[in-house]
């Protein structure tokens, strides 16, 4: 364990990149600064001891004070479709990268958001309210504690600057560390340069992909064969990644192309939610007022965006048909993954031809009924013993019945122990979410300067399926107030 930051070992490999790919430049420092909360498990996984958590030496570092020690600070630049027009070149507006950490389990790029205008900040001021920070720190650590791909958050930094957004709100700085940054975006702002999308493709491929120099039997080994490798193994990633989203009822709120990780990870977290009450075309994004981006057109949106990544390897001289090769394995590999994934929370022990019927009538009962999109989970799984404790949540009985008939007359033919099934559906159905309100409270108490609340949220998440007793209120339905809270792109 590294007692300072000085002893870390940091390279720059994205500074390696052409000039054009980013702008050097330095943080914009928070006045008097306080450090709100640190992740350990991410400090520990980046080898900090400690001593070092705690030394002055930290709070500069993460809240722009200072440079990370050995990095190369700087704001990247990348382009893309927002709600599906194109919108030209955008960047990193508000955040900058410090640099890359090696570790025993590899590299990890850290970089402050809300740290500063840069030379894409367009009209914003560069900064990040509180609020939209905390929501961004806990989100990752949620994500990861379903086991679904994500960035993480080391530290976040609070400070009495104030920001104007609908009122006037404080300043704050998120470190988020993530093995990359780099957005479908980044592919797609050099639409016009394909000296640099293959100086991009070398990068991206060479750290993340590095499969992909690998032809496979009958494959070609050339650089369209590299490329188009690559992009099956996006679209791969990405489509298991919704698949998660969709079954954990996530929905991102903002799936521009700027925000879709070439490595398959949850990133930029806004306006994003976990749905209470099931509703199949559930918008969390206020200002979504389409409905763009609700729940159900969630698989096809990132269909959407894999087209536009596609399209800007047309570039490097691949014709359209074979690129339309491994856009085709996206709707494959993401029912795979989305019929996987529902059959663990069901409790099937394995997808079976038909039970799409079922999982679809599932969808419709808790649509119809506007249940609790986790809970009902968990009740199914005592379903079995007690038919009645799983009945009372639905205001129409007879509809709930039918379903869990045929339900029952399913995991009836698998012919599984009861307890069993009940201890491995409990095993992957969370009991706590980091539902709005939840969030919520942990935000007031955070602008109040006490950050108890992120700590228990972080403690119950990481470990979402266990029941610990005395947090039941955090296991609950909703308060009827949290159908008051709007969550939008005002970050
Ligand atoms: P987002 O919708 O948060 O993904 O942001 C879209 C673009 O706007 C990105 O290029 C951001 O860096 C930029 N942006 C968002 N908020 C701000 C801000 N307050 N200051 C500067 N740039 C911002
Ligand atoms: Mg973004």
């Amino acid at each position: 364990m590294k007692d300072t930051l000085d002893q870390l070992e940091v390279v720059n490999s994205y500074a390696g990149l052409p000039a054009p790919f980013y702008t050097r430049l330095k943080t914009q420092p928070l006045t008097d600064p306080t450090l709100l909360h640190v992740n350990e498990p991410i400090a520990t996984m980046l080898g900090l001891s400690a001593k070092a958590v705690n030394s002055s030496q930290f709070l500069q570092v993460f809240s722009g004070q200072a440079p990370l020690p050995g990095g190369d600070t700087l704001a990247a630049v990348y382009s893309g479709h927002q709600f599906g027009i194109w919108a030209g070149q955008l960047g990193d507006g508000r955040a900058h990268l410090l640099g890359e950490i090696v570790t025993a389990h590899g590299h990890w790029e850290l970089q402050l958001k809300g740290s500063g205008r840069t030379p894409y900040s367009r009209m914003g001021d560069g900064r990040a309210v509180l609020r939209s920070s905390v929501r961004e720190y806990l989100a990752g650590e949620a994500m990861a504690g379903l086991g679904i791909p994500t960035t993480r958050a080391l530290a976040l930094v609070g400070s009495k600057d104030p920001v104007y957004r609908e009122t006037v709100e404080t300043a704050a700085i998120v470190t988020r560390v993530s093995p990359s940054f780099v957005r479908f975006g980044s592919f797609e702002h050099w639409s016009r340069r394909p000296d640099m999308l293959k100086a991009l493709l070398d990068y991206v491929v060479q750290r993340h992909y590095p499969e992909c120099l690998q032809p496979a039997a009958g494959e070609p080994d050339d650089e369209q064969g590299v490329a188009l490798r690559f992009l099956g193994a996006v679209v791969e990633r990405t489509a298991r990644l919704i698949a998660d989203w969709q079954t954990a009822g996530f929905c991102h709120g903002v799936m521009n192309t700027d925000n879709m990780s070439i490595i398959g990870l949850t990133l930029d977290y806004g306006p994003y939610g976990f749905m209470d009450a099931f509703k199949v075309n559930h918008v969390c994004n206020h200002s979504d007022t389409e409905g763009r981006y609700a729940w159900n057109a969630q698989p096809s949106v990132a269909h959407w965006n894999l087209y536009r990544l596609a399209s800007t390897l047309l570039q490097l001289g691949i014709d359209e048909e074979a690129l339309r090769q491994p856009l085709r394995r996206y709707e494959p590999v993401f029912l795979e993954a989305y019929r996987g994934n529902l059959s663990r929370k069901l409790g099937l022990v394995r997808y079976e031809e038909g039970d799409d019927v079922l999982m679809d009538g599932w969808w419709q009962l808790l649509h119809t009924q506007e249940a609790d999109f986790s809970l009902s989970f968990r009740r199914l799984a005592a379903a079995v013993q007690d038919n009645d404790a799983f009945l009372q949540h639905f205001p129409e009985r007879e509809a709930a019945r039918a379903w869990l008939d045929v339900y029952l007359q399913r995991v009836g033919r698998d012919g599984r122990d009861d307890g069993e099934r009940v201890a491995q559906m409990n095993g992957v159905n969370p009991l706590y979410v980091l539902r709005n309100h939840l969030a919520e409270n942990a935000i007031r108490a955070a602008v109040k300067g006490d950050a108890s609340e992120i700590d228990t949220l972080l403690s119950l998440l990481r470990d979402p399926c266990t029941e610990r007793p005395g947090f039941e209120q955090y296991a609950a339905e909703p308060p009827e107030w949290a159908g008051l809270l709007e969550v939008s792109c005002s970050s």
